[in-house]
């Protein structure tokens, strides 16, 4: 880590206040570049969506062996398996990590029930999605997320760079200002493998159980149908929040 760089116990000032540039790309390269520059220990939490096949296309310009890690919580769609190998065939020098829970499906169902995210999918997340990238974190100084203003109300205020109660962390989003239009146009231009799910009307693709079609790409309404629930709770809320 370079001296004087925001850290989440540093007094906290904004290096990338929000300026708007028609060049969204230039934008988030510019923030990785400082980003890599900063710190070494930064680590990218990539769920391998669309916005994730955008980052790490940029981040291996910036960093080829750059370390990202993908919770793998044992129920994402085989379709999400065979984009990280393509992936990893892609860009061989990425060093990615396959991160699972503590609890295996089976471990989890004999303590807690068959099917927890039928009936509490906070808690299952919190096992299977938030515990796991706890421990994958391990105390970094930052990690980077593909989250985009205009996905949902919550991420409308999210910034290139954020003070994250939740990891104790800072969070940097290079693509905040992204559209969806402006990744597909990457993807396509960059001939970026994609989740196959994408052309059969699945927008944000999360685990299995909890994914299904949505026609908006913006409104995640396609995860977690049924439950007033938006988040996996790894972008809200303090520690304590989601283990109940
Ligand atoms: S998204 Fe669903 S299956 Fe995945 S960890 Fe959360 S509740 Fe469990």
């Amino acid at each position: 880590m370079t001296n004087n760089v925001v850290t989440y116990d540093s007094a906290f000032e904004n290096p990338f206040p929000d300026r708007i540039t028609k060049d969204h790309k230039q934008e988030a390269f510019q923030v990785l570049q400082w980003a890599y520059r900063s710190y070494d220990d930064i680590v990218y939490a990539c769920s391998f969506g669309a916005e994730g096949i955008v980052l790490i296309d940029l981040i291996s310009q910036v960093k080829k062996d750059a370390a990202i890690v993908f919770l793998d919580t044992d129920v994402h769609f085989q379709e999400t398996y065979d984009l990280i190998n393509a992936i990893k065939e892609r860009f061989p020098d990425l060093q990615i990590t396959m991160k699972k829970p503590d609890l295996t499906l089976q471990e989890q169902a004999s303590k807690h029930g068959d099917e927890l995210w039928n009936r509490n999918p906070d808690k299952c997340c919190y096992i299977r999605k938030i515990k796991p990238l706890e421990d994958a974190l391990n105390g970094a100084t930052a990690w980077i997320s593909g989250l985009r203003r205009e996905q949902s109300p919550s991420r409308s205020e999210t910034n290139f760079v954020n003070k994250d109660d939740r990891f104790r962390s800072i969070k940097v989003c290079p693509l905040i200002h992204w559209t969806w239009e402006d990744v597909w146009e990457h993807i396509r231009t960059r001939n970026l493998p994609y989740n196959e799910l994408h052309d059969r009307g699945y927008a944000s693709i999360g685990c299995m159980p909890c994914t299904s079609p949505s026609e908006d790409p913006n409104d995640r309404s396609g995860r977690w149908q049924g439950f007033a629930k938006t988040e996996c709770g790894l972008h809200t809320g303090s520690p304590k929040d989601s283990r109940s």
